[in-house]
C-alpha cells in the first residue's frame, strides 16, 4: 500500500520555542528571510478564559494538493508511492500559480527563481530518520509516520485524542493533524 506520510502535532505540549524552525533552516539550508516551517501563536476564547495555542506549521502534503493541480509545467508533483509534494527546480518557471493555489501559504520563491517548500525531509526519511524539525523538538510534540498504517504512532495518537486540520473547508485533505 502507498505510504501516506503525516505529522501529528500536540498543541498542548508545544511551547512555541521555534527550535523546529531553526532545525529546518539548518538542515535544508533555507536562505535568510525564507521559511519552510513557522510557529503560529493563536489566542481564542473570551476574557477571562483565554486560550493560547502554539502551532508549528509547514506544507500539509495534502492528499488533494491544489498546488500540483495548478502547476502548468509539471514541476510540482506528488512523489510516487507516497503523498509527499515536491518541486522539480529544473522544470519550475517561477510563475507562482502554485503559490496562489496553496491555502496554507507554504511555498516561496528561492533566490534562484524556483519554488521552495517543506519536503517532509525526504532525504532523511529515505534513510529511516525523522524529519529535522521533529527530531529536535524539546517538547516532543511532533510525531511523524504513515497515516495509512493503523499500527503507527501517528494513527494511534489520532485514535486516542481529539484533533483538527487547518482549513478543512478547502478540501485539500491535509496530512498534518493537530491534537487539541
Ligand atoms: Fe500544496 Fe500547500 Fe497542500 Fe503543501 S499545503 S501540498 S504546498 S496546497
Ligand atoms: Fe509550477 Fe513553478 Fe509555476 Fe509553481 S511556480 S506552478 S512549481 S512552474
Ligand atoms: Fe523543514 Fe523537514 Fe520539518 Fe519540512 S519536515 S518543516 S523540510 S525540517
Amino acid at each position: 500500500m502507498a505510504k501516506r506520510y503525516g505529522m501529528v502535532i500536540d498543541t498542548v505540549k508545544c511551547i512555541g520555542c521555534g527550535d523546529c524552525v531553526i532545525a529546518c533552516k539548518t538542515e535544508n539550508k533555507v536562505p535568510e528571510g525564507l521559511h519552510r516551517d513557522w510557529v503560529v501563536e493563536e489566542v481564542s476564547g473570551e476574557f477571562p478564559t483565554l486560550h493560547l495555542e502554539f502551532r508549528s506549521e509547514r506544507c500539509n502534503h495534502c492528499e488533494n494538493p491544489p498546488c500540483v493541480h495548478a502547476c502548468p509545467t509539471g514541476a510540482s508533483y506528488v512523489q510516487q508511492g507516497s503523498n509527499i509534494t515536491l518541486v522539480d527546480g529544473g522544470k519550475c518557471t517561477g510563475c507562482k500559480a502554485c503559490v496562489a493555489a496553496c491555502p496554507y501559504d507554504a511555498r516561496f520563491i528561492m533566490p534562484e527563481g524556483f519554488i521552495g517548500k517543506c519536503t517532509f525531509c525526504l532525504h532523511r526519511v529515505e534513510k529511516g530518520e525523522q524529519p529535522a524539525c521533529v527530531s529536535v523538538c524539546p517538547a516532543h510534540c511532533m510525531t511523524f509516520g504513515d497515516l495509512n498504517d493503523p499500527s503507527s504512532e501517528v494513527s494511534r495518537l489520532l485514535r486516542s485524542r481529539k484533533s483538527k486540520t487547518l482549513a478543512p473547508e478547502a478540501g485539500t485533505r491535509p496530512s498534518i493533524h493537530y491534537l487539541v
